[in-house]
């Protein structure tokens, strides 16, 4: 079942043509389409489902620079004054609050991790604390936990997993892109070698220039063109609870568990280190290069096989006519939507009623699951495709896109503008994962 997601209003009519065509309304395609219809271009924005349907509705909505990723922290950090400054800008609600996040641990080793995060942050001006033993318990109250230490960023914070996307897509119509709900795109049209435009179930649609935001979905689509994206997906099962009392006015990380308090009081829950990696063909293609991050994660994931080896976006498909339906516009696959695990999420709320005596008989809400897709660096690809120019991709969020949406949006218009980035784009390079480049061992996710 899908966590509530706001509506967009969408355009009657597909236009004949624009400059920049996005293929998926996530997060990364409507940031994307907002700072390039604030810069002028025509952009034409398409939705196989609705906005936001699938991981950027799905996610607990953490906003944060703490323990990322040290190649994602420049644009993280403009992503944070953008989610300050957008609503003002744009006139939209996004929910986002500066609540400040809290990771508490049991692991000596973990701390010592944490503890070198924040040294390597300092150089980037960024100021995450360590919290002693007794810091960490006095942060949480109505904790049975007893941790040795933790790490507090009251920088970070949280918005609206149901709010943002639609509204960003909202106010990028309102500066004139178009919005096209329900429009799958069959493949990309190439002539003479570069991007023309892209095929729709509503026709075509001529665009000197294609961003590709599809999620996890894009090296399905790539594939179909002959290019390749190493893409592996995460199961994952969060549930909302109802209103309860405050153990933390943000977000709260630990070994076992994820709580997120919402706006309303309510908090979005996780198990931790339950993700399911389904066996699937797309899987076994890149099992290579994603081989020293599973060695490493292998204790946060569960390996199974599921239906998603035959249907969906992991499934051998890399050939279909593009003047008949295809998979993107099956009523099934329209907003993929994962069987969430209700033997992680049962337990799960056990675990939260003895961790938190205070959160005791909090009853479960609505439970949802929601595909992750990552590359094998866990870090995105946010770059022009060299052997096809007028292809750009904006895509491989690898489980934290939703904070970074913004500042990648605006990192991704700039590439396609032609215009010098305010980040440096390098780290997000497609051909680092294509080119025989070493690659990098992923960050703390
Ligand atoms: C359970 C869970 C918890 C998470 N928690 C966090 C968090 O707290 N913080 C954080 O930063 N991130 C989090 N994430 C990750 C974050 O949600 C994603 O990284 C981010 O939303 C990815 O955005 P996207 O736009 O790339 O992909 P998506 O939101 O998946 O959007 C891709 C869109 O492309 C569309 N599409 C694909 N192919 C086509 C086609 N051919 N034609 C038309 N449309 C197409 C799809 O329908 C989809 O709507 C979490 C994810 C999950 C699932």
């Amino acid at each position: 079942m899908s966590p509530p997601v706001d509506p967009v209003t969408s355009d009657p009519n597909l236009p004949a043509e624009v400059d920049v065509a996005i293929i998926g309304g996530g997060i990364a395609g409507v940031t994307a389409a907002y700072f390039l219809a604030k810069a002028g271009q025509r952009v034409a924005l398409l939705e196989k489902g609705v906005i936001a349907g699938e991981q950027s509705s799905r996610n607990w909505g953490w906003c944060r620079v703490q323990n990322r990723d040290e190649r994602e922290i420049p644009v993280m950090l403009r992503s944070m004054e953008l989610w300050d400054s957008l609503p003002k800008e744009a006139g939209i609600d996004l929910g986002f609050r500066r609540t400040g996040l809290i990771y508490a641990t049991r692991s000596e080793s973990e701390l010592e991790t944490w503890r070198q995060w924040v040294e390597m942050a300092r150089g980037y001006q960024f100021h995450s604390r360590i919290l002693s033993a007794e810091e960490a318990r006095a942060m949480v109250p109505g904790t049975a936990k007893d941790w040795v230490g933790g790490i507090h960023s009251p920088h970070d914070g949280m918005a609206s997993p149901r709010k943002a996307a639609p509204a960003i897509a909202t106010a990028a119509r309102r500066l004139g892109a178009s919005i096209h709900q329900r429009c799958a795109v069959r493949g990309l049209d190439i002539e003479g070698g570069r991007i023309a435009g892209v095929i729709t179930e509503h026709g075509r649609l001529r665009a000197p220039q294609v961003l590709l935001a599809g999620g996890a979905w894009s090296s399905m689509m790539l594939r179909r063109h002959g290019l390749d994206l190493p893409q592996s997906s995460i199961r994952s099962t969060v549930f909302a609870t109802e209103p309860a009392p405050e153990i933390t006015p943000g977000g709260l990380y630990t070994s076992d568990i994820t709580v997120g308090r919402r706006e309303d009081g309510s908090y979005i829950i996780a198990a931790n280190n339950r993700g399911q990696i389904e066996i699937t063909p797309q899987g076994l293609r890149y099992a290579r290069k994603f081989w020293p991050t599973l060695v490493a994660r292998r204790k946060m994931v569960k390996f199974g096989i599921g239906e998603s080896f035959f249907r969906g976006p992991q499934a051998a498909k890399g050939r279909w006519r593009m003047d008949q339906p295809t998979i993107f516009e099956a009523e099934d696959m329209r907003t993929l939507d994962p069987t969430p695990k209700q033997g992680v999420a049962e337990p799960a709320l056990k675990q939260l009623a003895a961790s938190y005596p205070a959160l005791s008989g909090v009853k479960m809400g609505q439970i949802w699951g929601g595909w992750i897709d990552s590359t094998p660096d866990a870090v995105p690809v946010i770059a022009p495709v060299g052997a096809l120019p007028g292809l750009y991709l904006s895509t491989g969020y690898s489980g934290h896109g939703f904070g970074i949406g913004p500042g990648a949006g605006q990192l991704a218009a700039d590439i396609v503008l032609g215009r010098t980035p305010a980040v440096d784009p390098k780290p997000f390079r497609y051909e680092r994962l294509i080119d025989g480049s070493r690659i990098q061992k992923p960050g703390m996710m």
